[in-house]
């Protein structure tokens, strides 16, 4: 593989700021996506006094060969986390908060309800905060994801990750038809609720592949893609197939405006929650 062009490099610095968010992490012993999946954008989102929070644990129960998240037994959830979730979303003062999670096969409902409670505790704390959850596709349970739109998140995202052809050995454990069918169901069952999807390109996917993924998405009334460069977490990982010019961005970019997402971010350092917030004025959600 060639070496990480200049576009992938980013100043990595100490800041208060970061020091004070990873300070209340501790504190409140929560986890971020933003450290766990060693997300590049770091410095710069904590820097700004944002995260992601990873609900449910730290140990996923899928084995997906581009994520660096633990695959050890996952342990039981902490009912404290909800409120913890809302007290850091409180204290940062952010007004766009974005919650995700590993995916808990082994819990009946794929901690459906966990993330309820979370959305209902960051609304009593923070009534005006925008929330976005990015959910697992919890094996296509209905219930389950009703138990969660039920909760009225403003944006439920969920990443189909890679084109339908990788993935056998990108997503092993996860079905691309499962993943629109959720974004689907969430339209028809709650239609007020903001879609949102991504992939991520690298992977040894084709242009034409990832232009077909934007098409199911817009067949599926997906308002927001973002589209981002894939790292490898260590040589274990699938390989970094190819950097993708950051012309190819624009160009995913212009293609996705056109096919009728009303929000769309695609440049290398592009991440699912990276600015999540730049599409709510997009979407008027504020
Ligand atoms: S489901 Fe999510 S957290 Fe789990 S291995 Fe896949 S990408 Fe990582
Ligand atoms: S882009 Fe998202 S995951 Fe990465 S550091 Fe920023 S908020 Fe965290």
């Amino acid at each position: 593989m060639q070496r990480k062009p200049e576009w992938l490099k980013v100043k990595t610095s100490a800041s208060e700021k970061r020091q004070a968010v990873e300070t209340l992490l501790q504190k409140l012993t929560l986890s971020t996506v933003c450290s766990e999946a060693s997300c590049p954008n770091i410095c710069e989102c904590f820097g700004r006094g944002t995260a992601t929070f990873m609900i449910l644990g730290r140990e996923c129960t899928r084995n997906c060969t581009f994520c660096c998240v633990g695959r050890e037994t996952p342990r039981p959830l902490d009912p404290d986390e909800p409120k913890n979730v809302a007290k850091a979303t409180a204290e940062l003062g952010l007004r766009h908060v974005v919650v995700t999670s590993v995916t808990r096969d082994d819990l009946p409902d794929g901690g459906a309800g966990h993330f309820a409670e979370t959305i209902r505790q960051i609304r009593s704390a923070c009534p005006d905060t925008v929330v976005e959850v990015l959910i697992p596709d919890f094996k296509g349970d209905g219930a389950a994801l009703r138990t969660v739109t039920d909760a009225a998140p403003d944006i439920v995202n969920h990443n189909v990750e890679t084109v339908k052809r990788l993935y056998p050995e990108v997503r092993p454990m996860a079905v691309y038809e499962r993943s629109l069918d959720l974004l689907a169901h969430v339209k028809k069952n709650a239609p007020n609720i903001y879609t949102k999807s991504g992939v991520m390109v690298g992977l040894g996917e084709t242009e034409e592949e990832v232009v077909e993924v934007m098409r199911d998405l817009r067949s599926v009334g997906c308002d927001i893609l973002t589209v981002g460069q894939y790292l490898a977490p260590s040589k274990q990982h699938h390989p970094v197939v190819e950097y993708v010019h950051p012309d190819v961005f624009a160009s995913y970019k212009e293609t996705a405006e056109r096919l009728g997402f009303s929000y769309v971010a695609s440049a290398p350092l592009v991440r699912s929650s990276y600015n999540a917030d730049r599409a709510n004025a997009a979407l008027r959600i504020l």
